[in-house]
């Protein structure tokens, strides 16, 4: 693709990106501009000279069917490209699990990386997800050793693709591993397709593997996703069968996560270090104006937003990731991204590709993306909420309810058994929608909140209600018509339940929408939990009602028992009010403040039953799944109190320090020139005090800080930093964001909230 580099400084393009494709937008309008006279070159000037006609460009738009998944090492492509018993063999271990055959291996490595060097790739990786909660990779080239003639043929090998052994001992093992145990392998999982990276580095053959150490314990999200899965499949199987289906022999979990996130310029990210840092403004007064308009939310997309959404669009699909919606979202400057739901496994992979995509496509467009789940106070933060259903492998969706729900039995089963699962391990679901961004979401003054419930509208809560009233439910709510009145526009018929975006944990229609989990987070713990938790309850009810003389009575009555046990998890009200939170007490309802607080549900008796019991985890893995969450949480919130310091003591009291002097000096001239100096003699005092505040809390900080990187115990720690660091934290904050609203704009050394979230 050509590119034309503009300097931002450069005439109307002054705050949009420096490096814009031809086809953007932007260069278009550009064209029909009397300046540029149809001609990119005079716009252009003193750079590459440019004389594209708008034909030309309107030539280099692309057509998606023909770049779709051109990165990615489809089933398509192994179909052309390997022999037919391969192709069977790839794809019956695809379906029924179990390992390939060398043999076999061999010609998919082969086929595989021949594909992958026409494209331009010169390495290959396994491409894991550590602990990290983001994506490792570690690159080798295709290259062996030159023959005597000094010739090198490019090689990969069966064994390469399905097994590597990557250095463990620097990524997070909660204590399973000493570091002189380094070995750590990763296996490749190949129901997620390889995929061609195009980055600086040029283009990279990636393989999507698990991670696991030399005991085999897993060291990673994917392993034990991939278990959850088997666990639901097996489970849910034995539901369905109650009913008659034999057909089905697989039933898979399928997910659709909508990703927000924020956009800000590079320039004035450049300028903050708590962005740069922490991800996150560690200091702010609110701007003038913030999201109280509800302007923003999908309102007109701004055209540099627009040309980093066209691109990013481009290169999701190139890379099969089937970005369908894009929007402006409710806080100034935030977006939002969803793709078609996908397997889950395939989800969890491509939601990574999404993030990483999104940073990277940002940094072309002199812009920077945030993930953050509160990169700034005041405005929302970006959640992402995730989309969940099962389904078999003969099409049915177990949780689509039809049009009358109170005959479905097999739905209301399900249902049953997922008021028995979430209200079971409530405390679980909402651990597996923590991290660190998150605790500014859950449970703060905006949602969702950290109680779990679920939201079942209207239909089904009657229907609910009913089955455990009477034990029938004979009636079903229907939606009706919605009349527009306006002769000229149809009327409609409604769904017939509304929505409620209030909820955490929300049927929407044929899928539970788990609306808790954080931007910045892999998807891979909240679907681990939610599979497993549901594979229990499917096995529990499976265990009852496979034995029972009388299954349609047995089945009835689980129904009921079920619904009338757990009714307590139903909420369709407002999940944001102070009602809610005593009301779910009173219900007995868990509301676990924050990450910290929820990681010791990962190793009570009921966890460690539930997750061993299904091979998900064991007992030692989810310790220190623990340990690490401790450990994270410690080192994030001590990266912010270093940052805040840092900025504190190097940028902003100094700056109100200098402010001070002019103050000062201008109190001194007007009392010597003999007016009244009240007014600046005033201000003085109060920016004084505020100063004297600021410098208390630092000191504050500092110790506090210091107290706790020596701290041993990485639980005490933690909360140590919690409950200590991020309160002194919060009283140096405060001071300094008064104090940003009276000093003279002149002097305040960091971007305000106004420019980084109005200025794009
Ligand atoms: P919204 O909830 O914002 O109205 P949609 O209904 O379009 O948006 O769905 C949001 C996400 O849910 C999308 O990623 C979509 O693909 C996904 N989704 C839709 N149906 C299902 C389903 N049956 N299972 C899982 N995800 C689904
Ligand atoms: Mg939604």
């Amino acid at each position: 693709m050509e590119r034309i580099f503009l300097k931002p400084s450069e005439g109307r393009l002054k705050n949009h990106a420096d490096a814009l494709t031809f086809q953007s937008g932007l260069c278009i309008e550009a064209l029909q501009s009397p300046r540029s006279q149809g001609k990119i070159g005079g716009f252009a000037r003193g750079f590459q000279q440019k004389t594209l006609r708008m034909e030309e460009i309107m030539s280099e738009v692309f057509n998606v069917e023909e770049i779709f998944a051109k990165n990615v090492f489809t089933l398509g492509k192994m179909q052309q490209r390997l022999t037919r018993n391969a192709y069977k063999e790839v794809v019956k271990v695809m379906n029924e699990g179990g390992e390939l055959s060398m043999n076999t291996a061999n010609i998919v490595a082969k086929a595989m990386k021949d594909w992958a060097v026409e494209n331009g790739a010169t390495h290959y990786t396994h491409w894991f997800q550590p602990l990290t909660g983001i994506t490792a990779e570690k690159h080798d080239a295709f290259v062996s050793h030159p023959d005597e003639l000094g010739k090198m043929l490019t090689e990969f090998s069966g064994k390469e693709l399905i097994k590597g052994e990557p250095d463990a001992s620097s990524f997070p093992s909660g204590g399973l591993r000493a570091t002189f145990e380094a070995r750590g392998y990763t296996a490749w999982d190949i129901t997620s397709p390889a995929f061609l990276k195009e980055s600086g580095c040029g283009t990279i053959l990636c393989i999507p593997t698990a991670f696991c150490s030399y005991t085999g314990e897993a060291l990673d999200k994917k392993t034990p996703l991939l278990r959850s899965m088997e666990a639901l499949s097996e489970q849910a199987l034995r539901i369905v069968r109650l009913f008659g289906n034999t057909g089905a022999t697989k039933v898979t979990a399928s997910v659709g996560p909508e990703q927000e996130y924020f956009l800000v310029d590079k320039d004035l990210y450049m300028k903050r270090t708590d962005l740069m840092f922490a991800g996150r403004t560690l200091f702010g007064a609110p701007a003038p104006k913030g999201q109280e308009m509800e302007d923003h939310y999908f309102g007109v997309i701004r055209e540099r937003v627009g040309a980093y959404m066209k691109d990013l669009n481009e290169e999701l699909w190139k890379l099969g990731v089937t970005a369908k919606t894009q929007h402006n979202e409710v806080a100034p400057a935030q977006h939002e991204l969803a793709p078609i739901y996908e397997t889950a496994n395939i989800a969890v992979d491509h939601n990574q590709i999404v993030m990483e995509t999104m940073k990277r496509v940002a940094v072309k467009h002199n812009m920077r993306c945030l993930l953050h789940e509160k990169p700034y106070a005041g405005v929302n933060g970006s959640g992402k909420h995730d989309n969940w259903s099962i389904t078999t492998d003969n099409g049915v969706n177990l949780l689509d309810p039809g049009d009358t729900p109170n005959e479905n039995v097999q739905f209301l089963l399900v249902l049953a058994c997922i008021m028995r699962a979430v209200d079971r391990h409530a405390d679980l679901l909402r651990q597996s929608a923590s991290d660190v961004g998150n605790d500014h979401r859950l449970g703060a003054n905006e949602a969702p909140p950290a109680i779990i419930s679920i939201f079942l509208g209207e239909q089904l809560e009657d229907v609910v209600t009913q089955l455990i009233e009477t034990g029938e439910a004979t009636s079903v709510k229907e939606g009706g018509k919605l009349l527009t009145g306006v002769s000229t526009l149809p009327d409609f018929q409604k769904d017939a339940t509304d929505r409620n975006r209030t909820s955490p944990f929300a049927f929407t229609g044929n899928k539970f929408e788990f609306r808790m989990v954080g931007s910045a987070d892999s998807i891979a713990s909240p679907n681990t939990t939610l599979n497993a938790i549901v594979a229990e309850a499917f096995c529990e009810a499976a265990d009852i009602l496979e034995k029972a003389d009388n299954k349609e009575l047995a089945i009835h009555d689980l129904i009921k028992k079920y619904m009338t046990e757990h009714q307590r998890i139903i909420f369709n009200g407002n999940g944001y009010s102070d009602e809610w939170v005593a009301e779910a007490e009173r219900r007995g309802l868990p509301n676990i403040k924050s990450m910290i607080e929820a990681a010791g549900t990962l190793t009570t008796d009921k966890a460690v039953k539930l997750f061993e019991k299904f091979h998900i985890f064991t007992k030692v893995e989810l310790e220190s799944r623990e340990e690490i969450i401790y450990e994270t949480y410690a080192k994030s919130i001590n990266i912010e109190a270093l940052t805040m310091i840092d900025m504190a003591g190097k940028q902003i009291i100094p700056a109100v320090v200098r402010y001070t002097k002019v103050l000062a000096d201008t109190v001194n001239a007007v009392k010597t020139a003999g007016a009244d100096a009240a007014t600046q003699d005033e201000m003085l005092q109060v920016v004084g005090e505020k100063l004297t505040a600021m410098q208390t809390a630092l000191e504050k900080l500092k110790k506090a800080e210091k107290e706790a990187s020596a701290m041993e115990d990485a639980k005490a720690q933690a909360f140590f930093y919690k409950d200590t660091v991020r309160a002194a934290m919060d009283e140096l904050r405060a001071p300094a964001d008064e104090l940003e609203m009276i000093v003279d704009k002149e002097y305040w050394p960091i971007p305000t909230y106004g420019e980084l979230m109005f200025e794009i």
